[in-house]
């Protein structure tokens, strides 16, 4: 069963690969080191835990009361509501998160797939439900090469302009469409233009998302050349930074371009590049 494959397959990434977040009480996009650190949560349950169980559909495995069957710790919890996104992670040594966003587009991201691939990097695919409506099969393919994927709304609208009713629509049908094609809902949320506010934090909590902005914009959207994007990756570098690029939203030649040169660069350079685990706090 191939939902339960991926689900599996998942969990274990999860579980074993992933950085804690570490939130900040700041704008998005900020860097305010050592505010506001976020616990890890408890330790990750023994990755056989799902396997020696019975295996669960994801719907019905979210459905799982609190108590009952495995750990506490396999049944994803209520998400809090934050009041300002996370802005970087933590994690064992210099710990990196490559995220691509507006996508998925099938002229630039099965490209950047392949570098990642090619380095068996994993990262994360901030989508747009438009976009990932017609192209599912990158969605697919995100899922099968253990990427994260979460939910950038559905058609990028400057949430602050929105009705509750208007952000609420943005972002579950882009969930609809994430677990339709990658296999479960998205556990990420990141608003357009870092725009939030506390609508937006609360309907991602209610939707079970937590909020992630970045610590690095590579500006790449400008298209200001691909050596000006690699040395804004490797310039920013440092232990638990996120980077922002964009996959998708306009001609993205360079962000591909530029991801073949920095990603061995930072690997070179002792950089451990995954995606982050959710806290559960
Ligand atoms: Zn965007």
């Amino acid at each position: 069963m191939q939902k339960d494959q991926l689900f599996t397959r998942r969990r274990l990434l999860l579980a074993g690969a992933g950085a804690a977040v570490v939130g900040a009480a700041g704008t998005a996009g900020v860097l305010m080191p050592g505010a506001g650190t976020e616990a890890a949560g408890p330790a990750p349950p023994a990755a056989g835990g799902l396997a020696a169980g019975r295996p669960l559909e994801p719907a019905a495995y979210r459905l799982r009361p609190l108590t009952g069957y495995g750990s506490p710790r396999s049944v994803p919890r209520r998400t809090r509501v934050r009041s300002a996104p996370l802005l970087r992670v933590s994690g064992r040594g210099r710990t990196m998160v490559l995220t691509f966003d507006d996508g998925p587009d099938p002229r630039y991201t099965p490209d950047i797939l392949d570098t990642l691939a090619a380095y068996d990097v994993r990262a994360m695919f901030f989508v747009c439900g438009e976009m990932a409506s017609y192209h599912k099969s990158l969605l697919a393919r995100m899922s099968d090469e253990g990427h994260v994927v979460g939910n950038h709304t559905w058609s990028h609208p400057l949430l602050t302009t929105l009705s509750r009713s208007g952000i609420r629509s943005e972002m579950e049908r882009t969930s609809d469409v994430i677990e339709d094609g990658y296999g479960e809902r998205p556990q990420w949320f990141r608003a357009p233009y870092g725009a939030w506010n506390r609508a937006a934090f609360r309907l991602g909590a209610e939707l079970g998302m937590e909020p992630l902005a970045w610590t690095v914009d590579t500006l790449d959207w400008t298209r200001p050349g691909t050596r000006a994007i690699v040395d804004r990756v490797k310039d920013g570098a440092a232990p638990g930074v996120v980077v922002l690029s964009h996959d998708a939203g306009g001609e993205r030649s360079q962000s591909v371009r530029a991801l073949r040169e920095y990603l061995p660069g930072l690997l070179d350079s002792g950089y451990r590049v995954t995606v982050p685990r959710r806290p559960y706090t």
